[in-house]
């Protein structure tokens, strides 16, 4: 989505301003390009409009005893306002299928009585002010998720979802209006952060595009503007330092990249580069319903990957087969009590039915580690990555499990449900699943509830230990599928949220690769199905080669499908397996990454100018 801006009317190389900025005179600045991360594709061109903190906006104020009510009175009269503007704005975006169920789960946070009670302290005993109690509550909540500087995707939304609603809170009491009705011309909203709630707000507005300081492309903010196909580059730490309202700006969703006072030929090249996107993504979607195919007729089965339940939508959108990959921890995550067995089935049900039809593949709850639910008392550990996490933890809560199975095998009866395990290390971790399932099932059978005759139970395949011992583990499991994101942590010793070693972390390792290509063949000569889910599965030189070494199922980012499904029809098998045999005798990363570079990319140069994921997933070789 792009629009032809003030700029596309010069024809001069200096920099633009919108015509209708006021009248201030400044020397005309250098075009300066800023990176972050993808959030959503496309390209826009236009004014910026910075939206500010709420905080930079209240004065602190302590409050007499005798002001306590009043006080209590405007917090209760700001959730009853910032409520009914959430349903509001909910109502308004029926199209973006997404969106409504973030904004419901807003309007249930405006509630929550924790941040209620912690607001409500804070105006009694320590009187201070609703404003000031609310951006206190807030940071509060918000240290309980932990060290500030936890990378975790899902700790940090959690963070931000408790900054957002108070963000809200703090606007009702302010009196401020909506972020979109102040958006009176065409702009790029840029922002510290946005909610949900002000991006779906925005859908009728005339929004270019959006900047964020921080997010990451799992934030919900990305998966809003993804729903409603406005392009959006978030994580760009540098964003509120550089641009000011009115600065001309190129904000470019496939590179990750914001360009701030753009010359005309960067304008004219974004305009181009916008087309040509546009028309690209159209025509692959044209192919959503074809099923993913190499050139040569082998077919590969390609499944997303969600957090969210509502991205099953978009999943079906995109041409999914089914989902490869439900994360069904984020159930667990920012809440006080732990998700009942009837939450727990209608949630799951509502993806069953969703999906109409197709094979949903529920993992276990994988907690622990980098992955944080306070609803767990989980221990402190040296190593998280390599203590209480996953199946392990869940094998230590088997009521807490035995809730969890019960709701996935009822939700069976709705559709094809499989139940897959998270960091599988041994084989009586399996066997010990496989009693707790019977038991679930027999549960559910006996209180006369329906559910499926059989619920084929697999394992991820993301702890070395279970690449080598394949073979053994293919007696055990219904399928596999490989998680390299782990499987890349645990074998080459990489956390996988160090930034600083993310450069090491590459999924293209010969030594990754000879532990998937050890997967495929105790698969294949087992009879047990395979499939990869790691992110190395949405970038198409990566699935070509993972095709290459035997895969014929990954389960990627919903939006990642059409690209790969056209990827896969340009090449055949035959093609293919030489590549990945080579891979396998490299000695290096870097050296895997030419040779495949060499081998796929000059059949797919107009895939990859649009690819959003590629370089985020692979470090670039030298
Ligand atoms: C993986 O480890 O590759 C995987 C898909 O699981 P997660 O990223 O949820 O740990
Ligand atoms: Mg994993």
């Amino acid at each position: 989505m792009s629009t032809d801006g003030e700029g596309g009317e010069r024809n001069s190389e200096a920099p633009m301003v919108p015509d209708d900025r006021p009248s201030v005179i400044r020397l005309p600045a250098e075009p300066v390009v800023l990176r972050g991360i993808s959030g959503s594709p496309g390209i826009a061109v236009g004014p910026a409009l910075v939206i500010g903190d709420m905080r930079a906006q209240y004065a602190q104020r302590h409050i007499h005893t005798a002001q306590i009510p009043s006080e209590l009175a405007r917090l209760e009269d700001a959730v009853t306002r910032a409520t009914r503007t959430l349903r509001d704005v909910s109502a308004k975006v029926v199209g973006a299928k997404d969106a409504q169920p973030i904004l419901e789960a807003y309007v249930l946070m405006l509630g929550d009585p924790m941040l209620h009670e912690v607001v409500r302290r804070k105006i009694k005993v320590e009187k201070k002010c609703a404003e000031w109690a609310v951006a206190e509550a807030s940071d509060e909540i918000g240290a309980a998720f932990g060290d500030p500087r936890e990378r975790d995707a899902y700790i940090v939304e959690r963070r931000h979802d408790v900054a957002f609603v108070c963000e809200r809170l703090l606007r009702s009491l302010l009196g401020e209006a909506p972020v979109s009705l102040s958006l009176d011309h065409p702009s790029i909203v840029v922002s510290h952060d946005l909610s949900p709630a002000d991006t779906a707000g925005m859908v009728r507005g005339p929004v270019l595009g959006f900047v964020t300081a921080v997010g990451s492309r799992t934030s919900h903010t990305s998966i809003m503007a993804r729903a409603l196909e406005i392009p959006a580059v978030v994580g760009a730490p540098d964003a509120l330092t550089h641009i000011r309202t009115g600065d001309m700006v190129v904000v470019d969703g496939l590179t990750g990249t914001v360009t701030v006072h753009p010359t005309m030929t960067m304008v004219v090249e974004a305009h181009q580069r916008s087309t040509a996107h546009l028309a690209f993504a159209r025509r692959l979607l044209e192919s959503k319903d074809q099923k993913g195919l190499l050139g040569c007729g082998t077919p590969i089965a390609l499944k997303a990957n969600v957090e969210l339940p509502a991205e099953a939508t978009l999943a079906v959108d995109h041409g999914a087969e089914g989902i490869g990959l439900y994360r069904t921890e984020f159930l667990y995550i920012d809440r006080s009590s732990l998700p009942t067995e009837d939450e727990q089935y209608e949630i799951y049900r509502a993806v069953v039915h969703a999906v109409g039809g197709r094979p949903v593949t529920l993992r276990t709850f994988d907690i622990g580690g980098d992955k944080f639910a306070s609803t767990f008392q989980l221990p402190a550990e040296m190593n998280p990555a390599l203590g209480l996490r996953a199946i392990r933890l869940a094998l230590r809560q088997p009521d807490v499990f035995a809730t969890h199975l019960r709701a996935m095998v009822r939700a069976s009866a709705h559709g094809e449900v499989r139940i897959m395990i998270p960091m599988v290390t041994t084989l009586r971790e399996m066997r010990e699943v496989r009693d707790h399932l019977a038991a679930a099932t027999a549960d559910v059978r006996a209180r006369g509830l329906p559910c499926a005759d059989h619920i084929a139970l697999g394992m991820m395949v993301e702890v070395p230990a279970a690449a080598i011992m394949a073979d053994l583990f293919a007696k055990e499991a219904d399928f596999f599928s490989v998680g390299t994101n782990d499987l890349v942590q645990y074998a080459l010793a990489i956390d996988r949220t160090s930034q600083s070693l993310a450069e090491l972390a590459s999924a293209f390792s010969p030594a990754i690769l000879r532990l998937i290509r050890s997967v495929t063949r105790a698969a294949r000569a087992n009879d047990v199905p395979v499939a990869l889910c790691g992110a190395m599965a949405s970038e198409p030189l990566a699935a070509l080669l993972l095709v290459g070494l035997g895969l014929r199922e990954l389960s990627m980012e919903a939006t990642a499908i059409p690209e790969i499904k056209e990827s896969l029809r340009r090449f055949t098998l035959a093609e293919l397996e030489p590549v990945a045999e080579r891979a396998l005798m490299s000695a290096s990363a870097e050296e895997v990454q030419r040779e495949v570079h060499d081998a796929f990319a000059p059949r797919l140069v107009d895939l990859l100018s649009f690819s959003q994921v590629g370089s985020a997933i692979l470090p670039v070789g030298p």
